[in-house]
């Protein structure tokens, strides 16, 4: 197939097959597991894919899917901007160098703490742009004093993804009703430099799914042509706006499934440039890839403890459950899973890599106390050992992200690959850091105590 190409010739989708099976052992036995290991080198590449199949869009990373500051780092350095969900996500974009000019903050029902620092920092970088789904946000805003840059986020009513909880587009909860979304955005005019309109509408634009994507942004090009001319509507006797761009948000696909065929980017992008056209003078195509830029850079590598034939099915126990990775307890999202050997019974480290054993299906069970920790079920693996090394594959997105600690279990550690050079980039958690913020809280408390004492005062 030619999407499995050698890396370096820059390959559409890059498999779990794909990686190193002895350099990913190598890290293992060197950082331990569950451990997260993350290819910059690929970061880049799928990068340059999106650059080179939108040449004139403003591609926005959306940050949220990956926030690592070496991920953060690579994506400005590669020319895309930053698309911030939190105060968080902006304040790790700004350290990751991106300036206000290409951060652009996307407020979901935002709390009065992350209205309050954006502001903030929109007065000493006031080219940030705050992307707004309510006329409640916008007015919330302007009551803080914010004068600046607006992009109005409209909620299209139709929808793409692969899950329910990741279909944003036909949810209520994201944007301004499309019939609504003019009159909305020229409000929001008076009170703020309006610059763009956005949209988007979940994850999972596949093969499949190009005609919703298509109708999605066929949409958006028809809302900005009435903005930038009024005159040709119902409202006729409105003002034009002079937007900058349009904004019709990420979700291009990744192949999760072996099977999979990768999107086919080129075919994706003529199909958006077609259903935007034409766009007014001057207003610009912008999207917002997240998963993309990161899915198939990251594994997460797991070590098998249990294995356990059941007069149902075979289940395989490993050190990483949904507190590691929770999309397949979250979504029920299908990750490839390859066992690369090393086990007990296979004769150590240096056994041959598990090819020849035969293929038996199994779950792959986490150490959670909870039905729903599998990272796969019924699944055929080349019949797993105690001591295997497994590798989940197209981890690196909303992997880490998504990362707690349920259950007390500390989070992962995550090595960074940059030019073939690997680092930790986040130190694995250790039982000390389960309990930081409780004994920070604890001490306060205990502090109040001694002055108490001391005061003689008996409470
Ligand atoms: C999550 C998100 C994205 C990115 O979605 P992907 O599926 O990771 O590409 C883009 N825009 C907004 C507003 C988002 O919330």
């Amino acid at each position: 197939m030619s999407e499995t190409e050698p890396v370096g010739e820059n390959p559409v989708a890059r498999r779990v097959s794909d990686w190193n099976a002895d350099r990913l052992a190598d890290l293992a036995a060197e950082y331990g597991t569950p451990l997260y290991v993350q290819d910059i080198d690929r970061v880049r590449e799928n990068c340059e894919r999106l650059r080179d199949a939108f040449p004139d869009a403003d591609v926005r990373y959306a940050v949220k899917a990956h926030t690592g500051r070496v991920v953060l780092e690579a994506v400005r350095e590669a020319g895309l901007d930053a698309e911030c969900a939190s105060a968080g996500e902006v304040d790790r974009a700004l350290a990751a160098g991106f300036g206000g000019d290409r951060l652009h903050y996307t407020a979901v029902n935002p709390p009065a703490r992350d209205l309050d620092y954006v502001v903030g920092v929109a007065e000493a970088e006031p080219d940030l742009t705050v992307t707004v789904g309510a006329v409640d946000t916008l007015d919330r805003l302007a009551e803080r004093g914010y004068d600046g840059r607006v992009c109005v986020r409209v909620n299209p009513g139709v929808g793409a993804g692969h899950h329910e909880k990741v279909r944003t587009g036909g949810a209520a909860k994201f944007g301004v009703p499309y019939d609504r979304a003019a009159e909305a955005t020229r409000n929001a005019a008076e009170r703020f430099d309006v610059v763009g309109i956005h949209a988007h509408a979940g994850s999972g634009i596949d093969p499949d799914q190009l005609d919703s994507h298509r109708e999605l942004v066929a949409r958006m090009g028809e809302l900005a042509r009435e903005l930038a001319a009024p005159g040709e509507s119902a409202a006729g006797d409105a003002a034009p706006l002079d937007l900058e761009y349009v904004d019709v948000g990420g979700g291009f696909g990744v192949p999760y499934r072996e099977d999979a065929p990768a999107l086919d980017l080129p075919a994706v992008a003529e199909a958006t440039r077609e259903a935007v056209a034409p766009l007014p003078a001057g207003v610009d195509l912008a999207i917002e890839p997240g998963r993309y830029v990161v899915a198939d850079a990251g594994v997460l590598l797991a070590r098998v403890n249990t294995v356990k034939p059941t007069p149902d099915e075979r289940v395989v126990g490993v050190d990483a459950g949904m507190t590691d990775l929770l999309r397949p307890a979250m979504y029920d999202a299908y990750h490839p899973i390859r066992n690369l050997g090393g086990g007990r019974e296979s004769g150590g480290r240096d056994a041959p890599t598990p090819g020849d054993r035969s293929a038996t299906p199994v779950t792959v069970a986490g150490p959670i106390c909870e039905t729903g920790d599998t990272l796969c079920m019924d699944r055929a693996l080349a019949d797993p050992a105690r001591g295997d090394l497994l590798a989940v594959g197209i981890a690196g997105a909303y992997g880490y992200e998504m990362a707690n600690q349920y259950n007390s279990r500390p989070r992962p550690a995550e090595v960074a690959v940059d030019d073939g050079t690997a680092a930790v980039v986040r130190r694995r958690e250790t039982l000390g850091d389960l309990t930081t913020v409780e004994r920070d809280a604890n001490r306060n408390r205990t502090d109040r105590t001694d002055r108490t004492d001391r005061t003689g005062t008996d409470r």
